[in-house]
């Protein structure tokens, strides 16, 4: 059992983390700088006092309107902060204080970024990627977790086989079947997770995205959305992956 300090330690830095990526997943679509201008009321402009700012307490005390004009804040932000925080903790539970944890917190806050931008405008910020894919790389230098060798190999795999299936795609639908956005978010999963990892997301990522959104985008001729699925897929491989492996293995493959 860590310690309950270090716990809420992980909590309270989990929520600011998840304050900053509040900002990032309204600013970076835009193409907006997330440092300047400070954060104002949608309704108003005023500035938000730092006090008024305090993850989820801040929207708590205003119960969720500007302290200006009264306008609604989203429950968005708040809920943000809560799952970031709650990410964060689980990977200290998971792994203990330490690289593993920082690099676990990480990549789920990278996924859960990923997932909403792409939800709310089809749209995979570089930032997450790009960025990503260099902090996925340089963590793999820090003791535990995989070498810095599987997570390059990771790297250049899952943007190798993205490439592939874009082009395929295209080839067949005579359309852009998947976009840029995912090519080089499956290079970042693949620095985090390594070859398997990558090739058990794409698998599991395909599979929900047919299963959830098929339908309703047959139905509605909606496009897929395909970056949530794939980080749906990352966030059940990161803690179980070789566990699925594992269990396929010895019940499809059991030496007769
Ligand atoms: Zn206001």
């Amino acid at each position: 059992m860590p310690d309950l300090l270090l716990v809420a330690y992980a909590a309270l830095l989990g929520a600011c983390v998840g304050s900053f990526l509040n900002v990032c997943i309204y600013r970076w679509p835009e193409g907006l700088s997330v440092v300047r201008p400070g954060s104002r009321c949608p309704g108003c402009e005023t500035p938000i006092k730092w006090y008024d700012n305090v993850p989820v307490v801040g929207w708590l005390l205003l119960r969720g309107r500007c302290r200006t004009c009264g306008t609604r804040i989203s429950v968005q932000y708040p809920l943000i902060e809560l799952t970031t925080a709650s990410l964060w903790v689980a990977a200290v539970l998971r792994h203990g204080f330490g690289w593993q944890a920082l690099s676990s917190a990480l990549f789920f806050t990278l996924l859960l970024g990923i997932a909403l931008t792409d939800a709310r405008k089809y749209i995979i910020p570089d930032q997450f990627t790009i960025g990503g894919l260099v902090i996925g790389l340089a963590l793999a230098f820090a003791p535990g977790g995989i070498s810095p060798l599987q997570s390059a190999l990771g790297a250049a795999l899952g943007f190798a086989v993205l490439w592939i299936i874009a082009v395929l795609g295209e080839a067949v639908f005579r359309k852009p079947a998947m976009g840029g956005g995912d090519i080089k978010m499956m290079a970042m999963v693949g620095a985090f997770l390594g070859p398997p990892g990558v090739l058990l997301t794409i698998f599991l990522g395909a599979l929900f995205g047919s299963l959830i959104f098929g339908p309703i985008s047959l139905k509605t001729g909606k496009l897929v959305p395909f970056g949530i699925f794939l980080a749906l897929g990352a966030g059940i491989t990161e803690p179980w992956g070789q566990a699925i492996v594992a269990w396929y293995l010895s019940t499809f493959l059991h030496p007769a």
